[in-house]
């Protein structure tokens, strides 16, 4: 059974192949559709790409919803989304039409084999780090000591980041 109370969730969302206009619109759709309702969204940055850098630059940003799915169910609904999308799982972290990633569910801790809260990585980087200051600077992600502004003003490697829309 589902909880029923409204939970807060941040969303990244990352995308670096195909059209992003027409990705864009229909992952908004489909989340409102089947995972919960966007409170707020952040702006799209142009990010290069993290960890395999030999492909295309990515658009990168975060939405804010409210859901009442658990978090397993709310994993489940975005890699169903991801596959509508014609996601295809091909080497780690390759190109990809998009990749919906739970940033923040509710402030929760929580570790199984295939959902990690907060995203482990969150802290780690800029293209996360930057949108989602856009929508909640002062969010202290857990087991964090410092809010997103904060890690984000003294992020190492920091670079100027093309904001798309
Ligand atoms: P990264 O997680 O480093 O950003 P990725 O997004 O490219 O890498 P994927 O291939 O999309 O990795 O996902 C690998 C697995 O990560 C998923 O099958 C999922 O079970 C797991 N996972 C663990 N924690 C999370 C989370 N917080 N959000 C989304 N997926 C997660
Ligand atoms: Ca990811
Ligand atoms: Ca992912």
């Amino acid at each position: 059974m589902e909880n029923k109370k409204k939970q807060t969730v941040y969303i990244a969302y990352g995308s670096n192949m195909g059209n992003w206009e027409e990705v864009k619109e229909k992952v908004f759709l489909l989340i409102e559709n089947s995972v919960g309702s966007i409170i707020q969204k952040s702006k799209t940055y142009q990010t290069p790409a993290w960890g395999k850098t030999d492909q295309p630059d990515f658009k990168n940003g975060i939405i804010k919803i409210n859901t009442e799915l658990s978090p397993q169910s709310c994993l489940l609904a975005l890699q169903n989304i991801e596959n509508q999308l014609g996601r295809i799982r091909t080497e780690k972290w390759g190109p990809r039409i998009i990749d919906l990633d739970i940033i923040d569910f509710d402030g929760l801790v929580f570790s199984t084999h295939e959902l990690i809260l907060p995203h482990p990585y969150a802290h780690k980087r800029q293209f996360v780090l930057e949108p989602l200051a856009d929508i909640a600077p002062n969010l202290m992600l857990p087991n964090c000591s410092k809010s997103v502004s904060k890690i984000l003003n003294s992020f190492e490697d920091k670079v100027v980041l093309k904001i798309l829309e």
